[in-house]
Formats: C-alpha cells, sequence, structure tokens
C-alpha cells in the first residue's frame, strides 16, 4: 500500500511527502481506508505505530470539507488524549497536516492556563486536543461545546481510564451527538475498554498491529 492508495488530495500527499514519510504504517494502512468509509474503528495500537497519522488524515478529510468555524463556535473535530505530553505531541502533528487546509487548531490540557485556552476556544475551533477534564472544564466554563463534533478520537483511552478519567471520557461520548463517527485507540483491550467500545462505536471495525 502507498500513500497515493488513499484517495487523498494533492496537498495533503504533498504535505505527507514534505513530512518525509515515505510509507504507511501497518496501522495505517488498515485503518485510513476503514476510517476514510465513514465506518467506526477499534484500533489496538501502541505509541510509535503511527496511530497518530492514522486518526488525523481521516479527521482532517472530515472536518476540511465542513464550514470553518465562526466566532465561539465549538470543533467538528475532537480529539482526547491521557496527557499533557500526548496532547501536546497529538497538536503539533495535526498543526504539520491542518495547515494546508487553513484549520484552527487548539490544545486544551490540564496544567496549562485555562484562561489563555479558554480565550482561543471562544474565538472559534476547528479541532480540538484535549485532555478529558479539562474540555469538561471549558464546557462548564462556557468556552466551547460539543454541539459541532462529529468526528471522535479517543487516544490512548487505556491510560485515559488508568488515569481516572472514565467519567469524563464517557460524559464527552454521551453528549456529542450519536451520529458522530468515533475511533478509538488503546494500546490493551482489556474489559473496560471493551466495554466504552460497545457503548460508544458503532459496529467498529476491528484493527491491530
Ligand atoms: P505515533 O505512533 O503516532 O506516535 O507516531 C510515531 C512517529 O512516527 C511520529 O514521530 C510520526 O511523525 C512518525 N510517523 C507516522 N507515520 C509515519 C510514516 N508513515 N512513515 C514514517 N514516519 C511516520
Amino acid at each position: 500500500v502507498s500513500f497515493g492508495h488513499f484517495g487523498f488530495d494533492d496537498k495533503l500527499l504533498k504535505s505527507i511527502i514534505k513530512a518525509e514519510y515515505s510509507t504507511p504504517t501497518p496501522i495505517q494502512a488498515q485503518a485510513v481506508p476503514c476510517a476514510l468509509s465513514g465506518r467506526d474503528v477499534l484500533g489496538i495500537a501502541h505509541t510509535g505505530s503511527g496511530k497518530t497519522a492514522a486518526f488525523l488524515w481521516p479527521l482532517l478529510k472530515h472536518v476540511s470539507a465542513q464550514k470553518p468555524a465562526g466566532e465561539g463556535e465549538g470543533p467538528v473535530g475532537l480529539i482526547l488524549a491521557p496527557t499533557r505530553e500526548l496532547a501536546l505531541q497529538i497538536y503539533t502533528e495535526t498543526k504539520k497536516f491542518a495547515k494546508i487546509y487553513d484549520l484552527k487548531v487548539i490544545c486544551a490540557y490540564g496544567g496549562g492556563s485555562k484562561w489563555e485556552q479558554s480565550l482561543a476556544l471562544k474565538e472559534g475551533a476547528d479541532i480540538v486536543v484535549a485532555t478529558p477534564g479539562r474540555i469538561i472544564d471549558h464546557i462548564k466554563g462556557g468556552a466551547t461545546d460539543l454541539s459541532r463534533v462529529t468526528f471522535l478520537v479517543l487516544d490512548e483511552a487505556d491510560r485515559m481510564f488508568e488515569l481516572g478519567f472514565e467519567p469524563q471520557v464517557r460524559s464527552v461520548c454521551n453528549h456529542v451527538r450519536p451520529d458522530r463517527q468515533t475511533l478509538l485507540f488503546s494500546a490493551t483491550f482489556k474489559k473496560k475498554i471493551e466495554r466504552l467500545a460497545k457503548d460508544a462505536l458503532k459496529s467498529p471495525i476491528r484493527i491491530s498491529q
């Protein structure tokens, strides 16, 4: 499989080449076509597998086809990650590819300035990368809302649960419209993740490295 098989537009293909990626990783080869077809995906994958781009490219295709965010509008694409470090890594990867579409990307993580994040969110966002507790804080504070979210990614779901974020993750899932597309990635597949997948995904395609 080569990147040409994904049916991406020229701009995205160019930016993938610019990032010096030569071939899709196994997880990308499997997950990207499934996600592009609109299906929910349950991916068992570790860091280093290229899973970020595997959910990011389909997310960008989805989000760039929607109306750009107006002032105060919440995101169309939402990515939840367990830690500040991972959220920032995903944010960096997202910026790398989102530039070409001129999308507003905001990273909201615990430990960062709530005030600065909420000012940015209030200007409107196309994509938000967030840790679960912090996004709930921002929703409660009125800085953003989930009404436009139609593409939801839960990254490292097992770590989010280990860190005690299960209620926040479930709350987000319950407040995003049910006709969304959802991608769930986890390094392990235990009972709790199985239950989340059952509750939050619709007949997902299962993928593992
Ligand atoms: P991840 O598993 O998403 O954390 O990605 C691990 C690293 O691999 C990151 O530094 C990516 O920029 C890089 N990467 C992702 N996809 C590819 C690819 N197809 N070819 C080469 N490097 C990649």
